[in-house]
């Protein structure tokens, strides 16, 4: 079925976008920083009393971090260099959480020394590394969930640790002087099932429970992570839903004795608000009687659609031409075969499109343009205007 454009964006800003587009050469990414505000607000609103620290990874660019700074998000941080990013912008140490389970010591020191005062932790060694580099800080400790059959963006398996092994971290982080904090969770980027917060959720309510039972330690906050959709090809629930339920989860495992609750947003933050512009370089056939066009674009895997990787990602792909479709494979302009986005999923496409067309790949606002090389063939890291 064709993209069409009503299922993304009001026709206006769209127009607005394309306007901004059309005499600039491709490929680059349109960001309407007006979307953002109004997710960001609209998150906010489904969870009043939550407190929003962004996944800076998601997209670092300076009109965002700022954007998002005024409105009052907190801010999730990877790397020191994330961390001098969001500091230049003004943005106070309270306001910032070292959300990397995967860090050096001397790392920790430094974010201690600018002032963080609350860090993530999944494994022994790395909470000691917190108790010397970084004394009397708050902890939260990840643990693993099971979210990664539905996530098209998995990040589970990597991080986290079993609930048991989370006990004993909190309870050696008082012992080593931490302040055992709270529960962090992320449940997969994009993830399609809201029942992946409820298990989640559950696991956390067992947590905060032993560890007041059997060693007084008393918890204070959830952090639940990222994990909520932006709009792709595969259809997922709307926030409004996704919001309703996890807040019931919440209320039926915590009712009157509700912990501070934190919230990652990247995806479907900033996700929907970006347009990738590109161009048709080349359309062939591999031989005469060949069902399927290879198009070949001026974007890649390696400018910016790194998340069509097992064509995990589908980003909506929009062409201004109409009419008769056949179903196409969209390859990127490097010479690397691995820079084919999508294969085994088939994207139909106007049998009139031509070289030199413009593609846009619609929601491609959050993880393109950090993820872009600087160098492979030449071509130019991928550019970005902010709107
Ligand atoms: C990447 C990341 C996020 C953001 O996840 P999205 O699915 O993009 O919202 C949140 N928290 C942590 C710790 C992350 O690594």
């Amino acid at each position: 079925m064709a993209v069409k454009i009503e299922d993304y964006y009001r026709p206006e800003i769209f127009g607005k976008i394309k306007h901004f587009a059309d005499d600039k050469e491709t490929p680059f990414l349109v960001v309407d920083t007006s979307l953002i505000a109004q997710s960001y607000d609209e998150l906010t609103g489904f969870f009043p009393s939550s407190k929003i620290y962004y996944a800076v990874k998601a997209n670092p660019a300076p009109e965002i971090l700022s954007l998002l700074r005024d409105r009052g998000s907190n801010f999730d941080i990877a790397s020191r260099y994330e961390l001098d990013k969001v500091m230049s912008f003004g943005v106070s140490a309270d306001r910032v959480s070292y959300g990397n389970t995967i860090k050096k010591s001397a790392d920790i020191r430094y974010f201690f020394e600018k002032g963080v005062r609350m860090f993530a932790t999944d494994s022994e060694a790395d909470l000691r590394n917190i108790a010397q580099a970084a004394p009397g800080s708050k902890v939260y400790v990840r643990i693993l969930t099971e979210g990664n059959l539905t996530a098209d963006w998995p990040l589970s398996r990597k991080f986290g640790c079993q609930p048991d092994m989370a006990m004993d971290l909190m309870i050696m982080a008082r012992d080593l002087g931490l302040i055992p904090y709270g529960v962090s969770f992320h449940v997969g980027s994009q993830q399609r099932e809201i029942g992946a917060w409820d298990a989640a959720i559950a696991k956390v309510k067992v947590i905060f429970e032993r560890l007041k039972e059997e060693d007084g330690i008393e918890l204070k906050m959830i952090n639940m992570g990222g994990g909520f959709p932006a709009r792709y090809i595969s259809k997922t629930n709307n926030l409004e839903t996704y919001a309703s339920e996890i807040r019931r989860f919440l209320e039926e495992d915590f009712g009157d004795n509700m912990p501070e609750i934190i919230l990652e947003p990247g995806r479907s933050l900033i996700g929907n608000s970006g347009v990738l512009v590109s161009e048709v370089v080349l359309i062939s056939r591999k031989t005469r009687t060949a069902l399927n066009r290879w198009v070949y674009t001026d974007v890649g895997k390696f400018s910016g659609l790194i998340e069509t990787l097992d064509e995990s990602i589908k980003y909506p792909v929009y062409t201004e031409k109409k009419g008769e479709m056949e179903d196409c494979i969209i390859a990127g302009p490097t010479c690397d075969s691995a820079d084919i986005m999508y294969e085994n999923y088939k994207y139909p496409l106007p049998l009139n499109l031509a070289i030199g067309d413009r593609l846009y790949w619609f929601s491609t606002g959050a993880y393109t343009t950090t993820y872009s090389a600087i160098e492979f063939n030449g071509f130019p890291p991928l550019k970005s205007y902010y709107l």
